[in-house]
């Protein structure tokens, strides 16, 4: 089920008020429309009628999609995250749990930012693994860095157009991508997939960090 209410908003330019719908909870495949806007980067984003400024709304958000078997939580404070932490790992007698049990196969995330729930959403509407996604993502940051010695890369995703790339984020400002690397996806993936069903039991933030402690076990 998907959940949505109206909440009014002022412009951060001109004070004017708006009307911004919230999703509670998003189910990608009940709401479909709503699910193409997180991907194309409009869900959190609202423009003022008045000035026509455009800006972002931040707030929690539960992602689910049935097709693929995921729920993704933007959590924006500890409290939305421990919430999200506790239902994913009750048992016993909780009410959740009957819920859990249902979903075993099910995969959980745990993201802090809107960017990185899109992206999180973009990956498995494509049929990738993030986990593999994730290290990839990493591997081109330290290529990158290692081919442009003082470059610092801050951030890395994951992107759909106009091909599957690694984008990456240079400190001080410019974008780099890779897209080469994308074909190795597979052979990336049968390479690492012991390691990485070892290293993500029971894990629901799957980022850089994460990467990095696989990668450390691999070299
Ligand atoms: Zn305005």
């Amino acid at each position: 089920m998907s959940k949505m209410r109206d909440e009014s908003v002022k412009c951060p330019d001109c004070n004017e008020s708006m009307v911004f719908v919230v999703w509670d909870s998003l189910n990608a495949d009940l709401s479909p429309a709503a699910k193409e806007q997180l991907l194309d980067g409009t869900l959190f984003s609202v423009t003022c009628a008045k000035c026509q400024k455009k800006s972002q709304v931040h707030y929690p958000l539960l992602y689910h999609d049935m097709k693929n078997k995921l729920m993704i939580q933007l959590a924006l404070s500890d409290e939305d995250a421990e919430v999200f932490k506790e239902i994913t790992s009750s048992k016993g007698d909780d009410p959740a749990a009957s819920i859990i049990e249902s979903m075993k196969d099910y995969k959980y995330r745990l993201v802090f930012d809107s960017d990185d729930l899109r992206e999180k959403a973009m990956i498995f509407s494509h049929g990738f693994d993030d986990r593999v996604i994730e290290i990839m993502k990493l591997l081109a940051s330290l290529v990158f860095e290692d081919k442009h010695p003082g470059s610092t890369v801050t951030t890395a995703f994951f992107y759909d157009k106009p091909e599957y790339m690694i984008q990456m984020f240079i400190k001080g400002g410019g974008i780099a991508e890779h897209t080469s690397i994308m074909s190795m996806y597979d052979d990336f993936k049968n390479q690492y997939q012991a390691m990485i069903e070892e290293k993500s039991k029971n894990r629901i933030v799957i980022d850089r960090e994460w990467a990095e402690s696989v990668m450390s076990n691999i070299s």
